[in-house]
Order: structure tokens, then sequence, then C-alpha cells
């Protein structure tokens, strides 16, 4: 085939630009400061949804240390709420939430780990799996929030979001240790 017989049967199946491109709803942001009480919203509800979900990762964990960082965690994130009540006070917006799919996605990915996982080791390195994906998925969050409350001047609300990030990425490294701890007993028994 010459290259020219080729591209044109590339571009038969490929969609152009012009196909690709989302058209936006009518209601679509188109201020930054939309996007990031957008974004606020959504991590409200991932925030609610993890209160909900927590106590059964806790209960469904076998190491006493696990059990417990997850507990810890679960007060830490109704703090977080109380945070973001005031982000959206010191914004002067209502305060609610807006369904986040990553998080109703992790969380449900969290839940077929336990139907999939005898109770134990093996159950507690799927509960830190998803437990880490999950607040991977809160700094990537809390990070973006911060960068967009400084850009646009919002020193109060940057400052909260900070104290909010550094516990998330507290919670990451916890669970870490508890990671390393947890394949050392299994590869002593
Ligand atoms: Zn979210
Ligand atoms: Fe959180
Ligand atoms: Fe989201
Ligand atoms: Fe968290």
């Amino acid at each position: 085939m010459k290259n020219s017989e080729k591209q044109t049967a590339e571009n038969k199946t490929k969609k152009t630009n012009k196909d690709l491109v989302i058209v936006p709803a009518p209601d679509a942001a188109t201020e930054l400061r939309q996007l990031f009480i957008d974004s606020l919203k959504d991590i409200y509800w991932a925030e609610n949804a993890l209160v909900t979900a927590l106590p059964k990762m806790a209960a469904n964990a076998a190491a006493a240390g696990l059990k417990s960082t997850i507990e810890e965690h679960l007060a830490v994130t109704e703090n977080q709420i109380e945070r973001l009540n005031q982000v959206f006070e010191t914004l002067g917006e209502k305060a609610e939430g807006k369904k986040c799919e990553a998080m109703a996605g992790l969380l449900k990915e969290g839940d077929s780990i336990l139907l999939e996982t005898n109770p134990g080791a093996v159950r507690d390195a799927g509960i830190i799996a998803a437990s880490q994906k999950i607040e991977h998925y809160e700094i990537a969050s809390y990070g973006t929030l911060c960068a967009f409350a400084k850009t646009l001047g919002e020193n109060d609300a940057a400052k909260l979001l900070t104290q909010t990030l550094a516990e998330e990425k507290e919670a990451d490294c916890l669970l870490n240790d508890i990671a390393l701890n947890l394949v050392n007993i299994v590869a002593a028994e």
C-alpha cells in the first residue's frame, strides 16, 4: 500500500478533531471560579460518601493497626467536611455536594474487594489498596483545589484546603507503613 492510500484508509476510521471536541452544556463554566466551586462540590460529595463507607472498611479490617488508622481517618474526614463548610462560607457559596463519579467508582471497587477476599491479611491488603486509591484521588483533588484557590486570590480558602491536603498525604503515609508491616507479617507466616 502506498503511503497516500494508507492515509486515506486511516482517515476513514479516524474521527476528526471536530467529532472529538465535546460541546459544553448550556450552564457550563466560563470562569475558573465556577470550575473551582464545582470541584469543591465534587469533593464535598466524596468526603460525605467516605463518612458512610469508612466504618465498613474498618469493620472488615483484621489488623488492629489498620482498623484504628481507618477509624482515626473517619474522625479526620468529619473534620474535613467541617472545613469544607468553612471554605464555602468564606466564598459566600452554599455548601452542597455534586456526585463524584470517581469516588463512587472507587468505593464500588472497594466493595468488590471485600466480596473477593477472605478476612485476614489478604483482605487487609485489599483494603489498604482500595484506601490508597481513595487517598490518592483526594490528594489530586485537594492539590488542584489549593492551586485554584491561590490563583483566584482566595487565600483563606487556600489555607483551609492546604490543611486538608496535608492530612490526606499523612493518611497515605500511614497506609504505606501498614502495608509494609503487613507484607512482613504475611512473609513470616
Ligand atoms: Zn471527587
Ligand atoms: Fe478526605
Ligand atoms: Fe470527582
Ligand atoms: Fe482521606
